[in-house]
């Protein structure tokens, strides 16, 4: 099974996201190897639960707290409780915009596994990280941050490399799976590793071909149904 996770960041209002959806299901049945899902805005989860079961529905965010004094925060309890099964955590842009640190990053793994969701803990370096030799370093301490549920079959590992995302400059296939196998290794199991940044329907095929690369979390080239379902296709 070959995951596909489109995350549209602060893209599509709720009703572009019903156009995208008629188009996308005119394409047909998403085919058996692939698991699709994917991350609209807080605002659009409730049009796209209510039109289709095509496809499924995560959210980029949430809070670990069940409700309480947190202006702007959506709980995850609460998303749960209104069937979203998928949450982002850790994406480069709430990271680095956003400021979320390991310990926050922590209790919305264990939250949001707790609930039974499939949760994407995404991590990577940042170019100067990188330059300096030090990606594995940066991956052991993201991945260590939540050594307590590692084991927890809801757990899925998005390696983006920070440079990679949005920039046009995908990482090698090389080095994915250099990123993966660390993480498979320290996971001490075969965890489902997605890669991310700048992938799009030419690319997609070279990050399969060592097995090491269960799937992809994808920006840019999600936002558009044709694109979208060619990048289904080409797995
Ligand atoms: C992302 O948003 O996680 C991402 C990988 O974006 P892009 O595919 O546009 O690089």
């Amino acid at each position: 099974m070959t995951i596909i996770a489109g995350n549209w960041k602060m893209n599509h209002d709720s009703e572009s996201c019903l156009s995208f959806l008629n188009e996308f299901e005119s394409y047909g049945k998403i085919p058996k190897n692939v698991e699709a899902v994917i991350f609209p805005t807080f605002l659009s989860l409730n049009a796209f639960l209510k039109k289709t079961s095509y496809i499924d529905i995560g959210a980029q965010n949430g809070h670990w707290k069940k409700n309480g004094a947190f202006t702007g925060e959506v709980s995850i309890f609460d998303l749960k409780k209104m069937n979203i099964n998928w949450l982002l955590v850790g994406h480069s842009e709430r990271r680095h915009i956003f400021g979320e640190e390991s310990s926050i990053l922590k209790k919305k793994v264990e939250v949001s596994l707790s609930l039974g969701m499939k949760t994407v803990y995404c991590v990577g370096e940042t170019i100067d990280q990188k330059k300096d030799g030090k990606t594995e370093n940066v991956l052991r301490g993201q991945v260590n941050s939540i050594k307590e549920f590692l084991d927890d079959e809801n757990l899925i590992i998005a390696y983006e490399p920070v440079w990679a995302i949005g920039s046009g400059m995908p990482a090698g296939a090389e080095d994915a799976d250099k990123a993966s196998s660390f993480c498979k290794d320290f996971c001490k199991r075969n965890i489902p590793i997605l890669y991310g940044g700048s992938v799009n329907s030419e690319n997609i095929s070279n990050y399969l071909k060592s097995g090491m690369i269960d799937g992809f979390l994808i920006g840019g080239a999600s936002l558009k149904p044709r694109s979208f379902r060619n990048l289904i296709d080409a797995v």
